[in-house]
């Protein structure tokens, strides 16, 4: 039997296993049950596809959408894999046929919905072949607790009761809350599974957070900047996406849309338009998304804001699923709160639900909304922000996101938190932002005058701030949790247990706000990526294999992306393949697909160099092309030679910021990424040296036992406004340990 590594390269062309995938197969090997949690593009596929290939029978995989069978069996076809779907889209004659050949064992890989596991037929093959495993992708589907429960995934149980001999059961999903994972492992009674979740960091997205004064045109600019690319943008409302469609198609975009008001011809054909790379841009709803396995979408725009950060990281997780550089960016405007909130009360009102039960969605569904708002408007890291909401904690600034690229002004605006939180006490509470921030400016419109506002001693006490400016402060302190809002839809101002710090003057409140005027919206972030990599000459031959790409998939009648993704073509331009071998080596290249493809793309290399290689990247070298494909982003990971190691100016004690500055002068290539100490500190909380805990109403820092001995120790600092908190110093040994770690063998 051929081993793992053998499979992976011969049939995905790949070298190497990525973060996972190696003991999820491994155990599946084994026969042991297994559910992987990982983030839309990590690559589930492979860890069930591998293993699927190697075991003696058959492998049935439960997928929810036909669309989602149909592109993965395309993708296993392409790869060399015989694979088969069985699906309502077949008839019963198709179906039969596809059942009989999969019973002389035709097929290593069989996708089926799940309703088809109740059907007889499909029962009677079932009990005659021989089944190795059992692939439940999706499987939050499965949980009552998830987005999208669906009932007949509760079948699969049944099923798999029947059968004479159990197969190993692999599950996967990207939704990574506790509830569900349990509802998995319980509903579809794995035993003792391996359960693994991997980071849900996809370190080659870009996030952003704009607030355009006029959407349409930022949207407009963006996609005409963007033009070579793929990218969805997404809408709340059907009539936002006829707008922006409008608007696009008559600025000569090739535009697609999809909502689920249009009939299922039209859906399919702008489906089909998008995926074939005839109209590479998409505007729709959320109705357009699972079924997605378009690998070089290089952009995802939201339109609006989602209803929750569940909705939007899987969303925006679609960008970039080949691994190459893309970009997540959300517009925002206060507006868009109130549309959701409204959408979220019409929800339910069918009468199906109880009361009680319709209280607790509600409950929740403010709860994700608020968390959403959130990420809209905290000056912080996205990327952290995101993290932590999927329970990753203390990954610090990531240094490539809006807020990271931002540069901010900070404000102590101590004094007037304090005159809000006494504006919410005396009001007792039962107002919102809006009559609070209202009355602090001493406003005079109707409903003040309804609540006779102005006989409060706080009335106008902030007079001389905009009104918007003290929202923001009240934001920011919600954010901070030094008041509250009450989950419901009037979200009422409460103060918090660490309000009183405010009041007494134990704690600043510091707002951080735009440098300079204007700054927002100006599309900040945004910067040309692609020429980040390839040089000009470099850009004409990915053009060139792109076109060699679109034609050949046009012949076969397949998405581009399944004959090799933008990331392999872009990879053929850095390595410049000129024998079959090099070709080979080029991740995304198996054999089957080398020889299906291969010769036209040497060709078209050989042609275009006259077989000369030429330097068609900015950087240094293939080393650094490797280091890239680890990395996923534009430069090679940080590390630093033996000498520099050696000479490295160790001090006697240091915060980790400057220790980071240190070892960051001290690299040799300016195509090498800098370290940051947010990733310092990552390694040191994987390893147990450091922790960051929620503790009193903020983020704390610890050194754990190990790190107590390694040389670090906490004490008090004072940051530059004042406000004093604790951080934790790095003596020598502990400096010495660190450079260690990133030294190279
Ligand atoms: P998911 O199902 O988790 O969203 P996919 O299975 O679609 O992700 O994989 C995302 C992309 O990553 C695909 O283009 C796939 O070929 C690629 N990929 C998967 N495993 C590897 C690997 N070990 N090395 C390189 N690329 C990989
Ligand atoms: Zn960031």
């Amino acid at each position: 039997m051929a081993d793992k590594y053998t499979v992976l390269k011969k049939y995905f062309g790949y070298d190497s296993f990525r973060e996972g995938q190696e003991l999820l197969i491994d155990s599946i090997l084994r026969g042991q049950d297994v559910l992987g949690i990982m983030p839309t593009g990590a690559g589930k596929s492979v860890c069930y596809q591998v293993p699927a290939l190697m075991l003696p029978g058959i492998t049935v995989v439960v997928s929810p959408l036909i669309s989602l069978m149909k592109d993965q069996v395309q993708a296993l076809n392409q790869a060399g894999v015989h694979a088969a779907y069985i699906n309502s889209s077949l008839s019963e004659g198709q179906i039969s046929k596809a059942l009989y050949l999969a019973s002389q064992g035709r097929y290593k890989i069989i996708y089926v919905a799940p309703e088809r596991l109740e059907s007889g037929e499909f029962m009677r093959f079932a009990l005659g072949a021989h089944l190795s495993m059992l692939t439940v992708d999706e499987a939050h589907c499965i949980s009552q607790w998830g987005q999208d429960f669906r009932p007949s995934y509760l079948k699969i149980v049944q099923f798999v009761r029947q059968l004479p001999r159990r197969p190993v059961i692999s599950a996967f999903t990207a939704t990574a809350t506790e509830a569900v994972r349990d509802d998995i492992v319980c509903v579809l009674g794995l035993s003792e599974p391996q359960v693994l979740t991997t980071g849900f960091d996809r370190k080659n997205l870009y996030f952003g957070v704009e607030y355009p004064g006029k959407k349409e045109d930022y949207v407009r600019d963006y996609v005409k900047k963007h033009s070579e690319e793929s990218g969805v943008i997404y809408c709340a409302t059907r009539k936002a996406v006829e707008g922006v469609y409008e608007m696009l198609r008559k600025a000569g975009v090739p535009v697609a849309r999809y909502h689920a008001g249009l009939d299922i011809e039209t859906r399919v054909r702008s489906q089909e338009d998008f995926t074939y790379d005839r109209s590479p841009v998409m505007v729709a709803t959320n109705a357009f998304g699972m079924g997605i396995d378009k690998s070089n979408i290089r952009y995802v725009l939201h339109y609006n804001m989602p209803q929750s950060m569940e909705n939007y990281y899987q969303e925006a997780g679609r960008a970039g699923r080949d691994g190459g550089p893309a970009q997540c960016i959300l517009l925002y405007s206060a507006q868009d709160v109130i549309v959701n909130r409204y959408l979220l009360e019409s929800k339910g009102q069918n009468g199906e639900m109880g009361e009680e039960e319709l209280r607790i969605m509600r409950e929740r569904d403010e709860d994700r909304l608020r968390a959403m708002s959130g990420y809209c408007i905290t000056k912080n890291c996205l990327r952290e922000y995101i993290l932590r909401y999927f329970g990753e904690y203390g990954s610090g600034p990531c240094g490539s996101c809006s807020n990271c690229h931002r540069e901010y002004e900070e404000r102590d605006v101590t004094k007037e938190a304090a005159k809000i939180i006494g504006c919410v006490q005396e009001m007792r509470q039962r107002y919102g932002i809006n009559v609070v921030a209202g009355t602090l400016a001493g406003e005079t419109r109707a409903k003040l005058q309804e609540y006779r506002v102005s006989e409060y001693r706080s009335y106008g006490s902030l007079k001389g701030w905009l009104e918007t400016e003290i929202k923001e402060i009240i934001s920011q302190m919600v954010l901070d949790g030094l008041l509250a809002q009450t989950v419901d839809k009037y979200a009422l101002l409460r103060t918090t247990e660490f309000s009183q710090d405010v009041l007494l003057g134990n704690r600043k409140v510091i707002l951080k706000t735009l440098k300079g005027q204007g700054g927002q919206g100006s599309g900040s972030g945004v910067k040309e990526r692609k020429s980040d990599i390839l040089n000009s000459r470099g850009l004409e031959l990915f053009d060139l294999l792109r076109k060699l790409r679109t034609e050949a998939a046009r012949s076969r009648g397949i998405p581009p992306y399944l004959i090799f993704s933008d990331k392999t073509l872009q990879e053929m331009c850095i390595r410049v393949p000129l024998s079959r071998e090099e070709m080979l080596q080029i991740p995304g290249i198996g054999e089957y697909k080398y020889g299906q493809y291969g010769e036209r793309f040497l060709e078209m290399v050989s042609e275009f160099t006259g077989g000369t290689r030429e330097k068609f990247y900015f950087g240094q070298g293939p080393e650094e092309a490797r280091n890239r494909e680890k990395s996923g982003g534009a430069k090679a990971e940080f590390s630093l030679t033996r000498d520099q190691a050696e000479t490295f100016p160790y001090q006697e004690k240091c915060l980790l910021p400057e220790l980071a500055a240190a070892m960051s002068g001290f690299r040799n290539s300016a195509r090498m990424k800098k370290i940051t100490g947010a990733e310092i500190f990552r390694f040191l909380t994987d390893q147990k040296y450091v922790e960051e805990k929620y503790q009193e109403g903020r983020w704390k820092k610890l050194v754990l036992e190990a790190g107590t001995e390694a040389g670090m120790y906490c004490a008090p600092r004072t940051s530059r406004n004042g406000v004093e908190y604790e951080d934790i110093y790095y003596d020598e040994k502990a400096q010495r340990m660190i450079v260690a770690h990133y030294t190279e063998e």
